[in-house]
């Protein structure tokens, strides 16, 4: 039997966990925009899992520390490199609420602020909004602190869990992720939907991402819809920072 808790300390260390990266394009001319960071954890008996099958007890036995620090540093890499290659373009990481709760995470990234070379705006800090979310207030002034100190904060998965527009305000995002259940939902309750929270998230002057965008029907009527960009398999799949660099230079993988 797998020993998930076992295996997964000490897996940073021993250069297990991979940061992958899935494009974002702009809805209106559909240039790569932006990259969300994924993480992946290549055992070596077990292959490759994804993070469904292993956040949930990272969280729980406290490796989600390491993971989380690991993925922010593969996004300063991942922002460096693209600049260096003349395709500056956004990046987003995910990171759990658990993490933002206590206050490792974010002092740690505060401290790496200083002294990496970015163009803070360009780092987006994903949360989400799946799973119902503890100590909203805690929350909400570690958020202010990243988004002081210059950084995006996404509203994850919208439209599942918990999701309303107050707490979205209340969390103070600059940018709304619109989960794939509703994207792909072509329905005219769906689409009436979809458009109510797309108005919504404009007036308060927030970017919006279609996520889970899989066929040209869905592209085409988020882009009536208005959403700013769009992720999805349509456009892309998480790929290794290297074949994204060979993307984004132009030679496709
Ligand atoms: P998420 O942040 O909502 O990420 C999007 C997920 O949807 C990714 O799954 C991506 O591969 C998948 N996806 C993208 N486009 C499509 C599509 O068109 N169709 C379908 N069916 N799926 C699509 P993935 O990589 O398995 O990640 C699952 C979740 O795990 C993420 O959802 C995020 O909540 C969490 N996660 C991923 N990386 C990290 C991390 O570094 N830290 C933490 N705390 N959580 C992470
Ligand atoms: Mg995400
Ligand atoms: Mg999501």
């Amino acid at each position: 039997m797998r020993d998930l808790p076992a295996a997964l300390s000490g897996a940073v260390d021993r250069g297990e966990i991979e940061a992958w990266f899935q494009p974002q394009v702009d809805v209106g001319d559909g240039g790569t925009v932006g990259a969300e960071a994924l993480c992946r954890w290549r055992h070596p008996e077990w292959g490759l899992l994804l993070p469904g099958e292993f956040i949930g007890v990272a969280e729980d036995t406290g490796a989600i520390e390491g993971i989380g620090r690991f993925m922010a540093e593969e996004c300063f890499a991942a922002l460096a490199e693209w600049t260096a290659v003349d395709r500056p373009i956004d990046v987003s990481v995910n990171v759990s609420p658990v993490q933002l709760l206590g206050p490792l995470f974010t002092d740690w990234l505060a401290e790496r602020l200083e002294r990496v070379n970015l163009r803070r705006s360009t780092l987006t800090i994903e949360v989400t909004e799946a799973r119902p979310l503890e100590n909203v207030p805690a929350l909400v002034h570690r958020l202010d602190d990243l988004r002081r100190a210059g950084l995006g904060i996404a509203i994850d998965d919208f439209g599942v869990g918990q999701s309303s527009m107050r707490q979205l305000k209340r969390l103070h995002g600059t940018e709304l992720k619109i989960d794939r259940s509703l994207v792909t939902d072509l329905s005219a309750a769906g689409t009436e939907l979809l458009r109510r929270v797309v108005d919504a998230a404009h007036e308060l002057g927030i970017r919006v991402v279609a996520e889970g965008v899989e066929t040209i029907q869905h592209l085409q009527r988020i882009r009536d819809l208005g959403c700013d960009r769009a992720q999805g398999f349509l456009l892309g799949r998480p790929l290794t920072r290297s074949d994204f660099t060979r993307r984004l230079v132009g030679a496709v993988p």
